[in-house]
């Protein structure tokens, strides 16, 4: 019995003074003493060696030992759980969470730049519906019956209903605006828009333009060139030229096609610009009154310019994209190439 208490005494020293610093060492020290074969349940199986006065002496030693044991066992795990938690709000070496930052697509970068520029100008940005009727696409255009862009071969028309069609270019929405609104007039139209065409690099069934409408009293042909002007210098840096040939749209009377200086070559002469030195940019003219007078704005009092530009055409300029697919592929190799783009 002295022996067994002396032994106790001694267990008592020890457990006070153990430690743990992770699970595996508080696992060990249940198992050493709270085990099936541990000491606790050792010492207990004593009892039946015990004189029977001292059974119940003895009984509480061993209660109050056990009870020991299991607050030593307790504050250990708590002291650990403790570690671990303060361990996980503390460490700042941890990476951070990381929050996915997308970028924008190469086109509403042109459009957005775009519609800033004109914004300068006092241009507003106008839009209409991609689903258009004949008159507002074509005949109020002064497009006529015969013209080869009403044919089947290069718009898409509505099965169920043929006078509609998905508009071939964002010309209606100025008439939409011009139906509304009365001169002065001075808006944008960024757009998509369809044609019937083989997809390639070259060609697309769909694609992006910007049209631009001024119409009101003295707007002359010189209010085109330096409005186009300013633009292209905004665009592309101040040592742009640009030159205007004579062309030809129902719409616009006189009409010209308008060039800038090549970029790549800075007009040297490159494949790009097949030597030339010279790039079409876009298409532009005074407003044929016939259109004016369409939408009852007086051809005598009014005049006015218009131009439209493709949007995937200045991209291809800006940032070199020599493939039209590319804009509708959704290749993220792609689309992350434009992260720091402006
Ligand atoms: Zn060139």
């Amino acid at each position: 019995m002295e022996e067994i208490l002396e032994q106790i005494a001694t267990l008592k020293n020890e457990i006070s003074a153990a430690t743990a610093t992770n699970k595996d060492e508080i696992e060990a020290f249940r198992i050493k003493y709270l085990g099936t074969k541990g000491i606790v349940k050792a010492l207990m199986g004593e009892m039946k060696n015990v004189p029977n006065e001292q059974k119940r002496a003895f009984g509480q030693t061993m209660n109050e030992f056990k009870l020991l044991v299991e607050d030593k066992y307790n504050s250990l795990k708590e002291s650990e759980e403790d570690l671990e938690n303060a361990a996980g709000d503390e460490d700042l070496f941890l990476p951070g969470q990381q929050i996915p930052v997308g970028t924008r697509h190469p086109i509403s970068l042109v459009r957005n730049r775009i519609i800033s520029i004109f914004r300068k100008l006092g241009f507003a940005v106008a839009e209409g519906p991609e689903i258009e009727d004949d008159w507002h696409n074509f005949t109020a255009m002064n497009l006529p019956e015969d013209h080869p862009a009403r044919d089947m071969q290069d718009t898409f028309y509505i099965h169920q209903n043929p006078s509609w069609l998905l508009r071939t270019h964002t010309s209606s929405t100025q008439a939409r605006t011009m139906e509304k609104q009365k001169p002065p007039i001075r808006i944008i139209c960024p757009g998509r828009v369809y044609r019937n065409e083989t997809i390639s690099a070259r060609a697309h069934c769909f694609f992006h333009q910007v049209e631009g409408l001024y119409v009101a009293e003295n707007v002359s042909f010189a209010d085109l060139k330096q409005t186009l002007y300013f633009f292209v210098k905004e665009m592309f840096g101040p040592d742009v030229k640009i030159r205007f040939r004579p062309s030809y749209f129902p719409f616009t009377e006189p009409s010209a096609e308008m060039d800038i200086s090549c970029l790549i070559c800075g007009g040297e002469g490159c494949n790009v610009c097949k030597h030339t030195g010279w790039v079409e940019i876009l298409g532009s003219g005074m407003v044929h009154p016939n259109v004016l007078e369409n939408f009852g704005i007086d051809s005598k009092k009014y005049t006015g310019f218009a131009f439209g530009m493709g949007m995937e055409r200045i991209c291809q300029l800006k940032y070199r994209v020599n493939d039209l697919r590319l804009y509708s592929q959704n290749d993220l190799r792609f689309l992350k190439e434009f992260s720091g783009a402006l």
